[in-house]
């Protein structure tokens, strides 16, 4: 089984190494023909603008819509609003989830900031909390269809969801020493033939 990483900017070296501890072969995602081969796909955070813009260039938003219809694929902070059919702005996505998704949505006060959520999905989710780290984070403003909110801030707002085998996180599992989420999406793909 082969995870690949959309490896156009942001911070996906950081995923590599998570699955790479988890003993998972790894492909980096840049051209369509990348995409053979592989049985799921996460896309990191980073700048959606910068990764939307290179994906067009590079002729990569059909190949990757065509992806998603048939396997598991993941977006972390930028990867989600990627993979939001719903922005709220114009920039080029993949617009797959059905979720509503408003960018920086946390203000310049609090760009960053570390919590500890309770993601009962999670393995261990109903007794252990899991620690997000939000940088300049979209939030979910709305979940349609068949997708489901899978983890809130204590406030209400929507921070993660699931879609089927699609996945968004506003924060970044891959910079914490917890790999559970990782591991979630890897079970995802795993259910797939
Ligand atoms: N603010 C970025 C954006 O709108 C996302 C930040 C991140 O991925 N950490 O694309």
């Amino acid at each position: 089984m082969k995870i690949g990483l959309l490896a156009l900017q942001g911070d996906y070296r950081e995923h590599l190494q998570v699955l790479q501890t988890l003993g998972v072969e790894t492909a980096e995602v840049r051209l369509s023909k990348d995409l053979e081969g592989i049985a799921g796909l996460i896309i990191p955070g980073g700048e959606s603008t910068t990764i939307g813009k290179l994906a067009a260039r590079y002729h990569l938003i059909e190949p990757l819509r065509v992806f998603a219809r048939a396997k598991p694929v993941w977006g972390t902070c930028a990867g989600m609003i990627l993979l939001a059919k719903e922005i709220g702005g114009e920039q080029p996505i993949l617009g797959i989830m059905d979720i509503v998704v408003e960018r920086n949505a946390f203000g310049r006060q609090v760009d960053s900031f570390q919590i500890d959520l309770e993601v009962p999905i999670l393995p261990d989710g109903d007794s252990k909390t899991f620690p997000a780290v939000f940088i300049r984070a979209p939030r979910l403003v709305g979940v349609k269809g068949d997708a489901a909110l899978i983890a809130q801030l204590p406030d209400g707002t929507g921070v993660a969801a699931q879609e089927g085998k699609w996945l968004a996180t506003s924060f970044h599992p891959e910079l914490t020493k917890d790999n559970r989420f990782h591991r979630y999406f890897l079970s995802l793909v795993e259910q797939r033939p």
